[in-house]
């Protein structure tokens, strides 16, 4: 099995694993005690850091950038503002559905208009 790492603990405490990995997470923490002792350590780790751009970010769940926008930040096209934002999403929050997007996108080449 995969191993569960601290950031797999984070998206599932937000919710925020795909099904599959969800599963997987509930199965381990049930069977290991090593693994809930480090479940607590990033729950208490995320409290303490709770008033962090980061935390926040992953609190509020500010909206992930359009398909458009990913294909712009690609080409390193667009708003200079807007691109250190999807930047900081994809690299600071990590984002799994945009990590997922840019990837496709990569794939495709050029995004259609
Ligand atoms: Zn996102």
């Amino acid at each position: 099995m995969a191993q569960i790492t601290r950031q797999m603990l984070r998206d599932y405490m937000h919710d925020a694993l795909p099904d599959a990995e969800l599963a997987a997470v509930e199965k381990a923490l049930r069977e290991s005690a090593a693994l809930r002792k480090l479940y607590q350590e990033v729950i208490e780790q995320e409290d303490r850091g709770e008033h962090t751009v980061g935390a926040i970010w992953r609190r509020e769940r500010v909206s992930c950038p359009t398909r458009d926008q990913l294909g712009g930040y690609l080409l390193g096209a667009g708003d200079p503002e807007q691109l250190e934002y999807i930047d900081f999403h994809l690299k600071v929050i990590g984002c799994p559905y945009c990590q997922a997007n840019l990837e496709d996108l990569k794939k495709l080449g050029k995004p259609k208009k």
